[in-house]
C-alpha cells in the first residue's frame, strides 16, 4: 500500500497574499487541488493524507466534493509541524496512529505548492523505488554554481556537473524513512530543508530520476503570477 502525503501546513510567509499560497485559487480551483489531482489519477497511489491546519480543512473537504478520484483515496489530515520536515514526521506518525503502519510499503511526499506535477513523475518515482529505498526527481544546474560562506564573496569553486536541485515529489520506503526521521529527534530535524536529507543521513539508498522544469514550487508572488498564467493558458 502506498500513501501520498500532501504538505499544506506552511504559512506562506514569503508571499504577500493573506492566505497561504497553497489555498489560493488558480483558474477557479485551489492550488492544493491542482497539486493532488495527479495523485488521484495514479494507480500507484492507494491513499492520500493531507498535512493542513484545522482552519483550512473544511475548505479542502468542500473542494473535494467535486474531485472523486482524490476524495475516494482520502485518509484524513495530520497536524502541521514547526518546519516542513516536522510536518512530514507528523504525517508519518499519523499513519501509525491510524493503525496502518504495518500495511504501508511506501510514502510519496509532495508540496501542495507544486501544482504542475505530472502523473508520469509520480509513476517514475514508484518504478525507481523498486530498486532503491528512496527516490528524488532532480534537475541539473543551468547556471554555474559557486560556494560562498557569507553570500558576499566566492570562497570555493564547485563542479556544476556534480550539483543537482532536488524537487518533490520524493518517495521512500515507509518503515526506513520513519526510522530515519526518528533518528533526528528531538533537535536535528529542525535543520532539515529537503525530504531526502533524513534518508541520506540514515544511509538509505536514494535514486535520482530526471526532474521537470514545469514542476516548480510556488514560493514568491512572481511564482504565483507565473502559475496563474500557465494554468489559464493550458486549462484542463
Ligand atoms: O515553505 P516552503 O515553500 O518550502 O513549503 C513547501 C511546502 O511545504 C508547502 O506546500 C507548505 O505548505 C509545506 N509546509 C508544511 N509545513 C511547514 C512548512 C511548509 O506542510 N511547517
Amino acid at each position: 500500500m502506498n500513501i501520498a502525503i500532501i504538505l499544506a501546513g506552511g504559512t506562506g510567509s514569503r508571499a504577500k497574499s493573506d492566505i497561504p499560497k497553497q489555498f489560493v485559487e488558480l483558474s477557479g480551483k485551489m492550488m492544493i487541488i491542482h497539486s493532488m489531482e495527479p495523485f488521484g489519477k495514479s494507480m500507484y497511489v492507494n491513499n492520500i493524507l493531507i498535512v493542513a491546519d484545522s482552519t483550512y480543512r473544511d475548505q479542502i473537504e468542500d473542494a473535494l466534493f467535486d474531485e472523486e478520484s482524490i476524495s475516494e483515496k482520502m485518509l484524513g489530515f495530520a497536524e502541521p509541524g514547526e518546519n516542513r520536515q516536522l510536518s512530514i514526521y507528523n504525517a508519518l506518525k499519523e499513519i501509525e496512529k491510524m493503525g496502518l503502519g504495518a500495511m504501508v510499503d511506501n510514502v510519496i511526499i509532495h508540496d501542495a505548492a507544486r501544482p504542475f506535477v505530472a502523473v508520469e513523475t509520480i509513476e517514475e518515482c514508484f518504478k525507481a523505488l523498486e530498486k532503491s529505498e528512496g527516490v528524488m526527481p532532480a534537475l541539473p544546474m543551468n547556471d554555474t554554481v559557486y560556494f560562498s560562506r557569507t553570500g558576499e564573496k566566492v570562497d570555493e569553486l564547485l563542479k556544476r556537473e556534480t550539483i543537482y536541485a532536488g524537487q518533490a515529489p520524493e518517495a521512500f520506503n515507509y518503515a526506513s524513512y520513519l526510522a530515519a526521521n526518528e533518528a533526528l529527534l528531538p533537535d536535528k530535524i529542525f535543520l532539515i530543508k529537503g525530504s531526502t536529507e533524513p534518508a541520506v543521513l540514515a544511509g538509505m539508498k536514494v535514486a535520482m530520476i530526471p526532474g521537470d522544469q514545469r514542476n516548480f514550487k510556488v514560493t514568491t508572488d512572481a511564482d504565483l503570477e507565473r502559475a496563474k498564467e500557465l494554468i489559464e493558458r493550458n486549462p484542463e
